[in-house]
């Protein structure tokens, strides 16, 4: 492990993981991975939720360059994934470049040397010259501040921060929220509680999720025939891109409304029900549910939909906006995350002492995501406008991890000491991505959601194919940045 690190990656999640191979392959040793946790996994080691699993099909939500033929089924549970990046995390040796349980504090570059100054917990500074922050796009949960929470004497426990002694076995258990992670955690524990109250404030629409098993004989063929495999996921590829085209075009989600709304006649038979259940704007304007357990487990005796937000929580339960008084003994807060702006906890200065919520005072901004102006040498994954609205988030991390590596390279041969995006650029690509995003049915959908911030911007979605944003990320162009100084390594 170097000593003193030049490049510094923060996270040992899927992103970090493959910014660090992407180094690897491109001969650059001199990183060290910084962990908060006691091991990898990221997002997949926090979200232990019962249900936990990805809606993205299986031989898409793994790298393109560590392929797993033996997928159990064509979407994976959270076990599986989280096994999946603990085995590439050994497969490329990175527990020798990665220190666990180091969580940073803060980033400060100093404009005198041209390097960060990373502190970690324990007092311990680190002076890389380029920093890679792969610290998760949907890392801090949301947790609501609900009158009387503090007086209820059960236990409220987030999704994202699942206590595992937890045993909800015949306990009166409410679900608030109903996006992607609640409706994993309704039909797992459906059966096992006493009884389930699902509080929906906004219903969701829902498509099928496809899942099964993968037979003996297709996992066979994918290890066989490795050629197979790649097909199976250039097919699953093609037709999610195909998707993005509806998101940028609504009026073409008409297809999937018209799937969504028979899925709802098929499975709930209940015409009441079925009124709460129907959203009331565009299908796509919140990301779209996949799954085919949670209408019928709606439709189970022991679990009841309550229609309505909570206005308050007293010492047995809660009590909702109509009125209506629930007890419950455990309460799970399916409730998403904090995305307005994403490192608002975060200790980051960067050149001429700029803080990141200076920077992001009216919203969240970044050069395809990755580079900020004001901040040089450092590069965020997954940031702002860089989320695939339908695609799979590994093919934009290994886009980005390619992108950064090209970046480091780029600085390295022109002997820079420090690499920023031009703040007229980053300027005009922003003017451009929402003068696109404008017209995407996330804005114009009618709906709020996790992709807009406080003031209806979307910092979150990429407008156009992954392809389009592939493109971009091949080679970065020296005409976007400001490359200063000549480093001393290069004057040596
Ligand atoms: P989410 O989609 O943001 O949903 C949050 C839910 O909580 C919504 O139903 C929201 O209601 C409700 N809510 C928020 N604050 C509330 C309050 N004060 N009172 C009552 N209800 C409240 O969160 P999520 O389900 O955790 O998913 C977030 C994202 O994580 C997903 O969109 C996805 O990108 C990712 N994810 C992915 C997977 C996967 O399978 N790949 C699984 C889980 C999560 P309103 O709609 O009324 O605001």
């Amino acid at each position: 492990m170097a000593d003193k690190p030049e490049i510094v990656i923060v996270g040992a999640g899927l992103a970090g993981i493959c910014a660090a191979i992407n180094l690897l392959k491109k001969g650059v040793r001199d990183f060290v991975i910084l962990e908060k946790a006691s091991g990898a996994g990221g997002t997949w080691r926090y979200n232990t939720y019962p249900g936990s699993a990805c809606d993205v099909v299986s031989n898409m939500y793994s790298y393109s360059f560590a392929p797993k033929a033996d997928w159990e089924s064509t979407y994976a549970g959270q076990p599986e994934i989280q096994r999946y990046v603990e085995e590439v995390f050994d497969t490329y040796g990175l527990g020798r470049v990665t220190r666990f349980d180091t969580e940073v504090l803060s980033y400060t570059y100093d404009d005198a040397t041209d390097r960060w100054q990373v502190q970690v917990a324990g007092g311990e500074v680190l002076t890389p010259r380029v920093v890679i922050a792969g610290i998760g796009a949907l890392h801090n949960p949301n947790i609501p501040k609900f009158k009387g929470a503090e007086t209820f004497a059960g236990e409220i426990v987030h999704s994202a921060r699942w206590n595992p002694d937890l045993d909800l076995t015949g306990k009166r258990v409410a679900v608030v929220g109903v996006g992607s992670s609640a409706v994993q955690i309704v039909p797992a524990i459906a059966g096992q509680a006493a009884h389930v109250h699902v509080v929906q404030r906004t219903p969701q629409w829902v498509l099928p999720k496809p899942n099964r098993p993968f037979s003996r004989f297709e996992r066979f063929l994918f290890r066989v025939l490795p050629v197979s495999q790649k097909v199976y996921r250039n097919v699953a590829y093609w037709s999610h891109e195909l998707a993005i085209i509806a998101f940028m075009h609504p009026p073409l989600l008409k297809v999937f409304k018209a799937v969504s709304l028979r899925t709802l006649r098929k499975q709930i038979p209940d015409p009441e029900l079925r009124a709460k259940l129907t959203p009331d704007y565009t299908i796509g304007c919140k990301r779209i549910l996949l799954t085919s357990d949670y209408y019928p487990a709606l439709m189970r005796d022991d679990v009841t939909l309550v229609d309505s937000g909570i206005a308050e929580f007293e010492v047995t339960g809660f009590r909702t906006e109509n009125g209506e008084f629930h007890e419950a003994d455990v309460v799970i807060l399916a409730t998403g995350f904090a995305t307005d702006n994403r490192l608002a906890e975060e200790r980051i200065t960067g050149r001429g002492g700029l803080t990141i919520q200076e920077a992001w005072r009216d919203g969240m901004r970044a050069h395809l995501g990755t580079t900020i102006a004001g901040f040089p040498n450092f590069f965020l994954m997954m940031g702002p406008n860089s989320g695939g609205g339908s695609q799979s988030i590994l093919f934009v991390i290994e886009a980005q991890a390619h992108y950064i590596a090209q970046c480091v390279r780029m600085m390295r041969a022109a002997g820079a000491r420090s690499l920023e995006i031009r703040a007229d650029v980053e300027r005009e690509f922003n003017k451009r991505i929402h003068a696109k995003l404008a017209r995407s049915v996330w804005n114009s959908g009618g709906c709020d959601s996790w992709f807009l911030d406080r003031s209806g911007q979307n910092r979150q979605a990429w407008p156009g194919s992954s392809v389009s944003y592939w493109r971009l990320t091949r080679q970065p162009s020296k005409e976007w940045f400001e490359l200063r100084g000549r480093s001393l390594e290069a004057a040596r």
